[in-house]
């Protein structure tokens, strides 16, 4: 029931994203969902990060729908967080480009969602389309 964000951090997310969909930038009529990036239950405690704006985004019930049913995809793209991750330090690939939430803000990024972790500087930023999917890890 509670665990989701209160009515505050909803008036900012909503205020971030311009009443549009952080996914697909069209406005949303009815129905706009507020998806947690950071699962609320993730690793079996509430961490507070989870109800933070940068924890949120603004979606159209079918953009949501897409998050929940392809979840290697939304893991590359920042849409989904691991447990262990923090909303701020994981950038969003939004349909206006890759932005950090930081705060209530949505700071522009050229950084990539997820990072090889070889340490190289912008070399083998994996392209759109090709998932990993060897070790894309499984929440529950
Ligand atoms: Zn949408």
């Amino acid at each position: 029931m509670s665990g989701g964000f209160t009515e505050k951090v909803r008036a900012l997310i909503r205020e971030r994203a311009r009443g549009r969909c952080e996914m697909c930038g069209l406005r949303i009529p009815i129905g706009p969902q507020y998806h947690h990036r950071k699962p609320r239950r993730a690793g079996g405690t509430a961490a507070k990060d989870v109800s933070l704006p940068s924890n949120g985004v603004l979606l159209h019930p079918l953009c949501h729908e897409k998050i929940e049913s392809n979840r290697a995809w939304a893991l590359q793209r920042g849409w989904l967080l691991h447990a262990y991750d923090k909303p701020e330090a994981i950038p969003v690939r939004m349909w206006h480009g890759t932005v950090l939430l930081v705060g209530v803000q949505a700071v522009p990024t050229d950084q990539s969602p997820r990072q090889d972790p070889d340490g190289g500087d912008g070399q083998g930023a994996a392209g759109d389309g090709s998932l990993p999917d060897a070790d894309s890890p499984t929440p529950i």
